[in-house]
């Protein structure tokens, strides 16, 4: 069997055309034909090799539509002809503390679906079936890609850090994981402020959930909003002024942070003590996550806005996330 799909050859590079022969379907594994796929940023991280950890060449696309062709021996609960997500994990080892716990998401021996491995631009992929998830049927495929990792990144921990309806949420970044943040926090019922550096995507923002928009480039109008937030996610992958967001949080309150910043996060300590905030992080979602989320996403009407190109138009794609030009996730369809 020949796989086919867009790899990147070099890091920065552009994605051409490539083909391999993956390895023999071995009997916990699935293959899957995919259909769509999502292009998250941490594609573009992985791309240019950012955290010194990609391989080339590079097949990237962790946010996989597809149907499950084929069946190793030992599959469960899966079926041929059944349709599956599958997102930034492939596997782990199912057996240590963290994953008996049901995170699997801090398991040491955790998988990358295209760190090692190829991913999802492709026409398709074998892959570990406890780590392909079965797609609502109310939840069309365009619609459940980007879920897959930019859903379960931002509802995992709004459920993990125990944010309640009562909570004020700020939202930094209104791109496909900020866009999908703001639809979770509001459908959750918590008063939600969009912060962003575009000011033309406020009333989108507020179409998605957003109760207040804060143009976060203007340092007078961060002032104002000192002490308003009790939860702030940032999904940037720029170096912002941390210390205004310290400022935003209420007392107990929480910068967490999803998304990847260039540079390390410099805060002063009393910035923290005085209100006993904190800073935490949160690494894509668990399994149990990423059903419930889905539960959640179809019951609540959560969709992502996307932007549909078609997989050999990859690279078009990739150059409208680097210009933070896409509303909100491109999706690209075989
Ligand atoms: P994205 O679609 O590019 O959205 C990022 C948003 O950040 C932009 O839309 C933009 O929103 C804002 N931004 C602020 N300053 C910016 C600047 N200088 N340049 C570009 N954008 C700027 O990216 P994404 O797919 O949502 O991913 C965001 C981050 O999350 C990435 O670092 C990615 O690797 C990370 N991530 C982490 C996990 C995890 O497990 N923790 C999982 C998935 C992704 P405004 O226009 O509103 O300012
Ligand atoms: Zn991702």
């Amino acid at each position: 069997m020949t796989i086919r799909g867009y790899a990147a050859k070099k890091p920065k590079g552009p994605l051409e055309p490539f083909q391999y022969d993956p390895k023999p379907l071995e009997s916990h594994e699935v293959e899957v034909k995919i259909s769509h796929c999502g292009i998250c940023h941490s594609d573009i991280h992985l791309i240019d090799n950012d955290w010194g950890i990609t391989d080339f060449p590079l097949v990237p696309g962790h946010e996989i539509v597809g149907t499950v062709t084929s069946l190793g021996a030992e599959v469960q609960g899966l079926a041929k002809g059944q349709r599956v997500g599958i997102g930034w994990q492939r596997s782990a080892c199912l057996n240590c503390e963290y994953c008996l716990r049901g995170f699997e998401n801090l398991c040491s021996q955790l998988k990358d679906t295209c760190v090692g491995n190829h991913g999802g631009f492709a026409d398709a992929i074998r892959i570990d079936h406890r780590f392909a998830f079965p797609i609502p049927d109310e939840l069309d495929s365009e619609s459940a890609a980007p879920l897959l990792c930019g859903g379960v990144t931002v509802y995992s921990p709004l459920v993990y850090y125990k944010v309640r309806p009562a909570m004020k949420v700020g939202v930094i970044g209104i791109g496909g994981l900020g866009h999908l943040a703001l639809q979770f926090a509001s459908k959750m019922g918590c008063e939600v402020t969009a912060f962003s550096s575009t000011t033309e995507k406020e009333s989108e923002a507020r179409g998605l959930g957003a109760h207040h928009f804060v143009f976060d480039n203007d340092s007078q109008i961060m002032e104002k909003v000192a002490s308003t937030q009790d939860f702030i996610l940032s999904t940037v992958a720029a170096d912002l002024n941390w210390e205004s967001y310290i400022d935003a949080l209420r007392p107990g309150g929480r910068l967490c942070f999803v998304g990847v910043p260039k540079e390390a996060i410099s805060i002063p300590a009393f910035s923290l003590i005085v209100g006993r905030n904190s800073i935490c992080g949160s690494p894509i979602g668990s399994r149990t996550d990423i059903r419930e989320m889905l539960d959640f996403a179809v019951r609540n009407d959560i969709k992502p806005c996307t932007e549909t190109f078609p997989m050999s138009k990859v690279n078009e794609g990739i150059d409208r996330l680097r210009n933070n030009q896409v509303r909100y996730r491109v999706v690209l369809k075989n």
